[in-house]
């Protein structure tokens, strides 16, 4: 099998030693016979890979002590209703950011239990950029302020940690968790599914300031409540054993690559690369506010739609999969979180530029 660069949004590519190592492990998980999937989660072997990964985000991230870290499942999608539901804690308003089609539906959800007030919108239709932070109207006496990292489907991302004054600050950092250093202490909560920058899909992780829960909506079962879920060890019920062991593995990954640093300037390099050769051609466009460029998700038209078939055609016939753009925004898109390598970016240059030529 030829060399494939997958730049699939989500699920997206691992880092091929993940893979190899769980291959490894498959059938034989550290001398037991059996693999990690086949052993009770309540084993003494597998909670110390469910307290491993915890320290590793913990120290990955700098994750202060007042935080909880939870693994629960249902994704960010879950995550939209949970959040208001725990957060909420007697209040009828939060503020959101609107700054893409995944803030679009936390939003959708949130207005299932709360006002959901748009604190900043775009002016138009597009989500092209972000709202300058000095034109965003944030009520204080609101329970906290949403907004979404990175828009995986426009391309959109947050450069810096927008300023939320004394209300909590909660990010969807699904499509750019440990892509680059944050700071969690300016956080009242953090959630990520796993399927871009931590692992498989079904698993999604939550980081939360202990403070804010504990006080759900009347009438919140267990399983959407993070007090619940923190004082069981996220194992108030069959967590997904083999996924919290693969994002495990992901972080082990992570720690050996030289942590989010190392992780924060190769990504800055790739995505320059990237974005430089699309501005340097006459056939690619990309969109977006420079400022606001994504570096995980980066979407470009081709000047001549009709040649947008033949692009991806001939793209998969080299091994470069996966860079059709979301349904509902068309063109292109090229993911490159974490594990795409440096080097799937510049077979993708090279490939663009010589597609360009041939068809210029
Ligand atoms: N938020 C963002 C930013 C996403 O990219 C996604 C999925 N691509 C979601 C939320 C929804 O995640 P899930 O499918 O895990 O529910």
């Amino acid at each position: 099998m030829a060399r494939v660069y997958n730049f699939g949004a989500g699920p997206s590519t691992l880092p091929l030693a993940v893979l190899e190592r769980a291959r490894e492990e498959l059938t034989d998980w550290r001398g037991t016979g059996m693999s990690v999937m086949e052993i009770s989660h309540r084993d003494k072997a597998f909670i110390s890979v469910a307290e491993q990964a915890e320290a590793d985000l913990r120290e990955i991230m700098a994750i202060p002590r007042n935080y909880k870290v939870l693994f629960v499942q249902g994704g960010a999608t879950s995550q939209f209703a949970m959040v208001p539901m725990n957060l909420l804690r007697g209040k009828r308003r939060a503020n959101y950011v609107l700054t893409g089609a995944w803030s679009k539906r936390a939003i959708g959800e949130a207005r299932l239990f709360c006002e959901a007030a748009i604190a900043a919108a775009p002016e138009d239709d597009n989500f092209t950029t972000i709202p300058r932070r000095e034109d965003w109207e944030v009520d204080p006496d609101a329970a906290y302020l949403h907004y979404t990292s990175n828009e995986t489907i426009d391309g959109v991302e947050f450069q810096d940690v927008p300023d939320a004054g004394a209300l909590p600050l909660v990010a969807d950092m699904s499509s750019n968790i440990l892509s680059r250093c944050i700071d969690v202490s300016r956080f009242g909560l953090i959630y990520a599914g796993a399927q871009k920058n931590l692992g498989p899909a079904g698993i999604t992780i939550v980081i939360v300031r202990d403070d804010l829960i504990g006080d759900t909506l009347p009438g919140t079962p267990s399983m959407l409540d993070y007090a619940k879920h923190a004082a069981n060890g996220s194992m108030l019920n069959t967590p997904p054993t083999f996924n919290w062991y693969l994002v495990g593995l992901v972080l082990q990954w992570i720690k050996e690559q030289g942590g989010l640093a190392a992780i924060e300037a190769h990504n800055k390099r790739k995505a320059e690369k990237l974005y430089t050769a699309i501005d340097a051609s006459s056939l690619y466009r990309n969109r977006i506010d420079p400022g606001c460029r994504s570096r995980m998700n980066v979407p470009f038209v081709l000047a001549d739609d009709s040649l947008s078939g033949s692009f991806l055609t001939k793209a998969e016939e080299v091994g470069l999969t996966a860079l059709k753009g979301h349904r509902s925004v068309g063109g292109m898109r090229a993911s490159i979180y974490n594990a795409m390598s440096e080097e799937g970016v510049d077979v993708l240059i090279a490939f663009m530029d010589e597609f360009e030529r041939s068809h210029g």
